[in-house]
């Protein structure tokens, strides 16, 4: 190890930074943030530097460095770029046994700043000893999507149940598993999602010794995306990495499911058009039964579970039951497909508005407006349109939308599987036919269609036949 890592307390004292440009003032915005009173020494010193000492009681000292500037200070930061004079403000703090740094001049440094990772009071400190800044910056930017931004507030939760937790459990072990049911648990998502009372209501429960809630697990209701896995979101992700058990359906993708933890059980729950591998109300009671049995149950669906997607009827059984859940919204097929495609669902010339249509027309609660429909400043994205396709395309002709109006079908969209058919209302049921069309797809209906020829980015790697 070459460097000793430490945390300094500089509350109130005085750190001299020297230098007013923009290194100094991302350095200074960091001291700042710790509570120290800046002493800047600089020809031009920058706004944002000037209300940073106003602010903090520090002091602006507007000409060239002199060596006294050291003068009770507990630290030093050269951020200029005159290398002579880093060299010598390097020097004179040495002299004085003052810990120094030169900004990327770790030769004339006798400590080195670490990046980043404030959930304060957790803060995660990252170094590569000054080889490989980059580096250190790749990792606190993966811890940073790890961890989430309200992760601080953790700390503060067990700070404030501190004393009675440890009256309560005499001996190291139990605390210990205690802290990590609570930091793993219910009490933690209420924490991150603002619920104090809530949590605080939970712990409380579990130190007068009622079990029941503690030992409840939670269902995660999340929307896994139309397929792509980097379109998930950081809360989808965090979630997907702690659950005990997954419930998915067909529509997430493989790489999705490959982000789920490793040891998490996987249970299949359908479905393919026609085929449930389970009914919905056997869905419904098991996310129940699995959160009765302690379980952080990952209730995983394709797009965003309240598109389509019978989210809503799944936890409302849960709510009947007290048992905690969340809802984490995903990237719905509409929005996915059309930005892989590169058709724009409105825009200024085209289309005014936009309506997501179940293309489910077999089924008896569909009961489409078809005269709203046609109207042709609106983009139409049908879901589950495949099969009736040819019925869509004449109801809307029959209603009084263009028989050219443009049409795109769009097969496994997001994926490395994309395949994009553009047609018109007349024709796409003919293309479709001589094209051999797997599901999921999704067609969408409008002028904005026109614009993939133009805007289309996206190239799947691989082919299709
Ligand atoms: N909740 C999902 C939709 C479920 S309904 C969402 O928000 O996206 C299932 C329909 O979604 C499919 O029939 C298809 O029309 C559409 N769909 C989902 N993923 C898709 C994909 N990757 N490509 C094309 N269509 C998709």
């Amino acid at each position: 190890m070459d460097y000793f890592p430490v945390f300094l307390d500089l509350k109130n004292r005085l750190c001299l930074l020297v230098g007013g440009g923009e290194v100094a003032t991302r350095k200074g915005r960091v001291l700042a943030k710790a509570g120290a009173r800046l002493r800047i020494v600089a020809p031009e010193i920058s706004a944002e530097l000037r209300s940073l000492v106003a602010q903090n009681n520090g002091e602006l000292h507007e000409r060239e460095y002199h060596t006294g500037d050291l003068q009770g200070c507990v630290l030093a930061i050269a951020a200029t770029d005159i290398e002579a004079l880093n060299e010598k403000i390097s020097a004179d703090a040495q002299a004085l046994n003052l810990p120094v740094n030169v900004v990327d001049t770790p030769a004339l440094c006798t400590y080195i700043t670490p990046a980043i990772i404030d959930r304060s009071p957790l803060v995660i400190a990252v170094s590569s000893g000054g080889e490989a800044p980059v580096l250190a910056r790749l990792v606190r930017a993966k811890l940073e999507t790890l961890i989430p931004a309200s992760y601080g507030k953790l700390a503060q939760l067990a700070s404030s149940w501190r004393d009675r937790v440890k009256a309560r459990f005499d001996d190291g072990d139990s605390r210990r598993k205690f802290w990590e049911k609570i930091l793993q648990g219910p009490a933690a998502e209420l924490t991150f999602n603002g619920q104090q009372a809530a949590a605080d209501e939970l712990i409380a429960r579990e130190l007068a010794g009622d079990q029941t809630q503690l030992t409840q697990g939670e269902v995660y209701l999340v929307g896994g995306g139309p397929g792509d896995p980097e379109l998930l979101t950081l809360r989808a992700l965090r979630l997907m990495q702690q659950a005990d058990v997954v419930l998915y359906d067909r529509l997430v993708s493989d790489g999705v499911m490959e982000l789920v933890r490793r040891d998490a059980e996987r249970i299949y729950v359908g479905k393919r058009r026609n085929e449930h591998a389970m009914q919905q109300e056997n869905i419904n009671q098991l996310l129940v039964d699995l959160a009765k049995e302690g379980k952080r149950v990952l209730r995983l669906k394709g797009g965003d579970p309240f598109i389509f997607g019978r989210g809503g009827e799944e936890i409302e059984l849960l709510a009947q039951h007290n048992i905690p859940f969340q809802v984490v919204p995903g990237i719905t097929a509409a929005s996915g497909c059309a930005a892989y495609a590169g058709i724009p669902l409105t825009h200024r010339d085209y289309a005014q508005s936009v309506r997501f249509v179940t293309g489910h027309l077999k089924s008896d609660d569909t009961n489409l407006q078809w005269p709203e429909l046609a109207n042709p400043t609106q983009t139409l994205v049908f879901y589950m349109g495949l099969v009736g396709l040819k019925e869509i395309c004449e109801s809307l002709i029959a209603h009084g939308r263009a028989a050219n109006t443009p049409v795109a079908l769009i097969e496994k969209g997001t994926t490395q599987q994309q395949r994009v058919l553009v047609s018109d209302l007349t024709s796409i049921a003919d293309v479709v036919a001589a094209n051999d069309v797997h599901a999921p797809t999704l067609f969408i209906v409008g002028e904005v269609v026109q614009l993939h020829e133009s805007l289309r980015w996206f190239t799947p790697q691989i082919k299709n036949a």
